[in-house]
């Protein structure tokens, strides 16, 4: 068989991999929109395969970047299943559409091209076909695969494959997305077994999480600090998915167990109450302490002090709000999304403080607030940045580097003979590729995007 790596190749986003079996039967392995040369427009919405002659789409998880493109591979002639858990298949079904939205938007100020509509969307949602962890699934008389659970985010899995050719079992693993073990809410990563080669994300290569203080600490200290001490107001930049509801679940929990006077909390994310629906729905696929709270009360992310901005009325009752309080609001990194009148609107006030609940690649305003800059332009305008700026990484939904080798040794117990590194910086992947015992740092390669491996 042959395998080629199509996308986040030496980078983070754009993950896609090609299966190709000597019998001829092709398996895609996620399809996600590339954001790295936002220039090339090409690199989305162009495969360098045809779509028409992929069987079968393998999704690990909903982020768009590792299932953004798949409506994009529908309208250019793939007609096969695209197969995936259910909480993904439902949280795919709300970012498709937000994705058509931001694509409208940059349609119409930037002339970038559209990548696909809502028929599109439709054409892919009618595709999607669902399996549970751990259900084996026979593709066909010679290959079978297996989804682990990945933790990351509600649903997402490892794709397990056995593969037979020439008189031999073969089995493949792709880890997508890895979770952070010990994670808010999301299980931890289980390890496949028997592999005899693995595809894994490196995102945290060459990073240690360095938040040694629980989640509830961590909030806790930012709250008491921002809200309490100082009358202002604490606004958490959070990814919708995920994020906010481990941030909402934390302060529940800090407020129900009485830690924390009931202080407002504005939840500003349409995506993110559509994300917390499908949490609540699916809650078995989250972690035991997510189990447990769901057995006494049937919303996990609901209090007293919770308000929900759902239409225009909800975001002039919160721009009317002078107290002190809480905003969590999209996208984490800053970049579009509600959170930028927020910042936009605060970053001049000495009283507030923005927890920035994560990483921010370079570039983006979440990084440039990161740097220390003392003016920042946003929302057309220039402005000075008197707001204390702060980050945690203990929401963070990926493995740093000790985390990966950790699952790279529980993956290795019957020897891999290659271990591919994808979804990582260049120079991290090399960094971690160090860092690994003699044994298992000869197995790694580092695939360029387009090279092939005759495995
Ligand atoms: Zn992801």
């Amino acid at each position: 068989m042959k395998y080629t790596c199509w996308g986040a190749a030496r980078q983070v986003t754009g993950s896609m991999h090609l299966l190709e079996l000597d019998s001829g039967y092709k398996i895609l392995i996620d399809c996600g929109i590339d954001y790295e040369d936002k220039d090339n427009h090409e690199i989305n919405s162009k495969f360098e395969f045809d779509p028409s002659q992929i069987d079968v789409v393998l999704l690990t998880h909903a982020h768009i970047d590792h299932s953004g493109n798949i409506p994009n591979l529908v309208k250019q002639g793939f007609s096969g299943e695209i197969i995936c858990t259910e909480p993904t298949a439902y949280l795919l079904e709300k970012l498709w559409t937000d994705s058509v939205n931001i694509q409208n938007n940059n349609r119409n100020k930037r002339k970038i091209p559209q990548l696909y509509g809502f028929k599109e969307v439709k054409d892919a949602s009618e595709q999607l076909l669902t399996v549970k962890y751990y259900q084996k699934i026979e593709l066909t008389s010679l290959l079978s695969f297996t989804m682990h659970e990945a933790g990351h985010i509600i649903g997402a899995a490892s794709i397990r494959l056995e593969i037979r050719e020439n008189n031999t079992v073969k089995v493949m693993g792709f880890t997508g997305d890895l979770g952070n073990p010990g994670s808010k809410l999301i299980v931890d990563p289980v390890p496949m077994e028997g592999l005899h080669y693995l595809v894994t994300e490196t995102t945290y290569g060459n990073r240690y999480h360095q938040e040694k203080r629980s989640p509830e600490e961590v909030l806790m200290d930012y709250v008491t600090k921002t809200c309490i001490n100082q009358d202002g107001r604490l606004i958490i930049p959070a990814f919708s998915v995920g994020r906010t509801q481990a941030i909402l679940f934390t302060l529940k929990k800090l407020f129900n167990e009485g830690k924390l006077p009931p202080i407002r909390v504005f939840a500003d994310s349409p995506l993110a109450l559509a994300s917390s629906n499908i949490h609540n729905r699916f809650s078995d696929y989250l972690n035991e302490e997510a189990q447990q709270n769901k057995q006494t009360d049937s919303n996990l992310f609901d209090f007293k002090s919770l308000f929900l901005v759902e239409d225009k009325s909800d975001v002039a009752d919160m721009e009317m709000y002078r107290d002190s309080c809480i905003i969590v609001s999209s996208a984490g990194m800053l970049e579009g999304g509600r959170i930028q009148h927020h910042i936009s609107d605060h970053v001049q006030n000495p009283s507030c403080t923005i927890l920035i609940a994560g990483f921010c690649s370079p570039g983006t305003l979440g990084a440039q607030l990161l740097e220390g800059r003392s003016t920042i332009r946003i929302k057309g305008k220039d402005r000075y940045v008197f707001a204390t700026i702060k980050q945690t990484d203990v929401f963070s939904a990926h493995p740093d580097t000790q985390g990966l080798q950790d699952y790279f040794e529980k993956s290795n117990q019957t020897k891999l003979s290659k271990l591919f590194f994808v979804h990582g910086e260049g120079a991290s992947m090399e960094d971690l590729k160090h860092h690994l015992e003699e044994e298992l740092r000869e197995k790694v390669i580092i695939p360029e995007r387009g090279e092939v491996f005759e495995l």
